[in-house]
């Protein structure tokens, strides 16, 4: 018999902390779990699920033009956002019913409010409540952060994007990570007029240079203005719109401006400091490999700890904490060679190494080709793809695959499965291709493009 009131108390109901808590439930556990907005978290409500149905939205700009290339008799239409974003929003409601009712079936106890830490076994809720729990989960996320710029209240951000009323005429994007590129790419393909500002030399930081690089060439040619080396020094609303002076002397008037300038962790006013718990720099929590923080009996996962912000990831690591805390298992979560996709225009899906960070270990040899595309070139586009693989020369293992390409999320998912199981660039080439296809050109590399 247990002295509190919960065995486990998970605060947030997003991708990992719905997960933890249905499957600590399913262990027999006595459970609760508060959300203060919506059930589903960034991901669900204002992240990966609106933003790809916003992206399949977009594409089909390109998709009449193509089907006219191709024998088809078909007019160019106009977009209808109000039309649209019902039926997304209905979408999302449902999602949100789902993962109600997850929980409800799973016999999670569900409380519709803000929870914050009162001490390191207690919970207090907005009401003034206090619950009580062996352990406690925090999985609050975090939210789009804007930068210390004069007038910055005065843009938008990505939770912002599918309230709109009304598409805008022109939109400012200020940032050059994944959310910045996505929503260009998806604003474009919505006929919205598109600048990008990103202050470094070269957008998606981190990434492989010249995958990067093939992004960024194929974003400028379809019609996104997008400024390498700028950014944003000042907004103002001005002439019914956004007033930008930007550093690169330019005064430029948007209907929008929207800020995706990296995200903070959700830990304010969460009664962590006085539950002891230990934040970092960048007001992150800070765990163990378990998820555990300095306090025994509190954990966190997802974004909140700011070590992958991914919901796989996050859900990832709401398995090991059940694991670890509920079977008696201790069980860290694996970080490494996590695929992942940027749903761009072209996409890119890549996992491991890019070139530049590989060749800084020990030397590799680079597989790399780039082309136009059966589908694309048929209908009259220069689009180009790449597929590249960057190889150890010692081992011969593929450290690092990288893909833009249309469909490049789905094709690294599965390289990724080979990537992950250590396969040499030998094992890539005595694979049959599937021919035609764009990624049978991942086990048909012969010579190495260069060497490093
Ligand atoms: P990122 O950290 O990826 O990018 C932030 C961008 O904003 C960078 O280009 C950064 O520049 C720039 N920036 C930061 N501060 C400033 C500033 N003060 N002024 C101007 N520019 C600034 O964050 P995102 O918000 O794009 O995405 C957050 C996370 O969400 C990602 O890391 C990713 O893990 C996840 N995500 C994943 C997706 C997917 O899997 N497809 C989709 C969307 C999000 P610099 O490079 O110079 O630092």
């Amino acid at each position: 018999m247990t002295d509190f009131d919960y065995d486990l108390f998970v605060i947030g109901g997003g991708s990992g902390g719905v997960r933890a808590a249905r499957v600590a439930a399913a262990t027999g556990a006595k459970v609760a779990l508060a959300e203060e907005y919506r059930m589903g978290g960034t991901c669900v409500i204002r992240g990966c699920v609106p933003k790809k149905l916003m992206v399949f939205a977009s594409e089909y700009r390109d998709m009449f033009a193509d089907a006219r290339a191709y024998g088809w008799d078909v007019a160019d239409g106009a977009f209808d956002w109000s039309r649209f974003r019902v039926k997304l929003h209905e979408e999302l409601d449902r999602l949100e019913g789902v993962y109600r009712r997850i929980l409800d079936g799973s016999g999670v106890e569900i409380f519709d409010s803000r929870a914050a830490l009162a001490d390191t076994h207690t919970v207090k809720l907005a009401d003034g409540s206090t619950k009580s729990a062996k352990h406690i989960l925090v999985a609050t996320g975090g939210r789009p952060q804007l930068p210390e710029i004069k007038g910055a209240e005065l843009g938008i951000t990505s939770n912002d994007i599918f309230l709109l009323d009304a598409l805008p005429k022109s939109i400012l994007i200020v940032g050059g990570g994944y959310i910045a590129c996505e929503f260009a790419c998806i604003l474009h393909g919505l006929g919205v007029a598109v600048t990008q500002f990103y202050r470094g030399a070269q957008i998606l930081r981190g990434f492989d240079d010249e995958a990067r690089g093939l992004v960024s060439e194929e974003m400028q040619q379809r019609g996104i203005d997008l400024h390498l080396g700028t950014n944003v020094l000042e907004l103002e609303k001005r002439d019914g719109g956004i007033w930008v002076k930007a550093t690169n002397g330019t005064e430029t008037t948007f209907d929008h401006v929207m800020f995706a300038t990296g995200r903070a962790p959700n830990t304010n006013g969460m009664g962590l400091a006085k539950a002891g718990v230990d934040l970092g720099r960048q007001g992150q929590i800070v765990v163990d490999d378990f998820s555990q923080t300095n306090v025994a009996s509190i954990y966190a996962i997802g974004d909140v700890t700011n070590r992958v912000q991914l919901t796989p990831v996050a859900i990832r690591e709401a398995m090991a904490f059940v694991e670890t805390v509920f079977h008696g298992n201790p069980t860290k979560v694996d970080h490494s060679l996590i695929p992942s996709a940027i749903f761009t225009q072209p996409e890119m899906g890549t996992v491991g190494l890019s070139e530049e960070a590989a060749r800084d270990i020990e030397p590799v040899e680079i597989y790399c080709t780039s082309f136009k595309p059966m589908q694309q070139a048929f209908a009259g586009r220069s689009d180009r793809v790449l597929m590249k693989l960057v190889v150890s020369k010692a081992t011969r293992t593929v450290l690092g695959c990288h893909i833009v390409s249309p469909h490049a999320g789905e094709m690294i998912q599965l390289a990724g499965i080979a990537i992950k199981m250590g396969a040499t660039k030998e094992d890539f080439d005595r694979t049959v291709a599937v021919h035609p296809t764009i990624s049978e050109e991942l086990v048909t590399m012969r010579e190495p493009v260069r060497t490093a």
